[in-house]
């Protein structure tokens, strides 16, 4: 207990260069929980983290939901991190929601191209043999930079793999697979 209260004491008085980066991580969640705050926005909380410090940092999340109840939006490209840790999943594409639904049905069985698109990008899990890492990874054609979007019609359009003549002139809406799982894609109209 006495080398806790030291080591706390020594980090407490280090500069954030003395300091590694999942050490820096969990004083701003540090910093973020004494606000006694109900819900937590975390904005890419384990970008530029190796993957052990990041599953760490998950650990400390799950532990401070279930020890203060807290809600938190978690905010990611690796969808990768998200299975056995969210509840919902909603993905957004050029500032709209594109699909959302359940964690279990989103990352399971994506429905929307794009989040399907994403899904298959993601590169394989360390657990994998030697082999699927040497497998090319998969990616999504063309950007999504704002001078890229089209004018009209759906602005997954460009890069998408199942587009049709309608996306081209209109904006899809949101279409209710289920109670609580929605996806913007005319793939689905008419099967509500
Ligand atoms: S609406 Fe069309 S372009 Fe947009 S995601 Fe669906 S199929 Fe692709």
């Amino acid at each position: 207990m006495l080398f806790l209260a030291e080591e706390a004491e020594r980090i407490a008085r280090s500069y954030p260069h003395q300091l590694s980066g999942g050490q820096r991580q969990r004083i701003l969640i540090a910093q973020a929980i004494a606000c006694g705050p109900s819900v937590v926005i975390a904005d890419e909380p384990t970008a530029s983290l190796d993957p052990t410090t990041q599953m760490e940092i998950l650990g400390v999340f799950r532990t401070l939901r279930k020890n203060l109840g807290l809600a938190m939006i978690f905010i990611t490209h690796n969808p990768a991190l998200l299975g056995g840790f969210a509840d919902r999943v909603l993905v957004l594409y050029a500032g709209r929601i594109v699909e959302l639904g359940p964690a279990e049905k989103v990352l399971a069985s994506p429905r929307h191209p794009y989040t399907r698109s994403l899904f298959q990008a993601i590169p394989p899990f360390l657990s994998e043999t030697h082999s699927a890492h040497k497998k090319k990874l998969a990616a999504i054609p063309g950007d999504s930079l704002a001078s890229s979007l089209p004018r009209e019609g759906c602005p997954f359009e460009p890069r998408c793999p199942e587009r049709m003549d309608v996306c081209k002139s209109q904006e899809p809406g949101l279409v209710k697979l289920s109670e609580a799982h929605v996806v913007s894609c005319f793939r689905y109209e008419g099967q509500e």
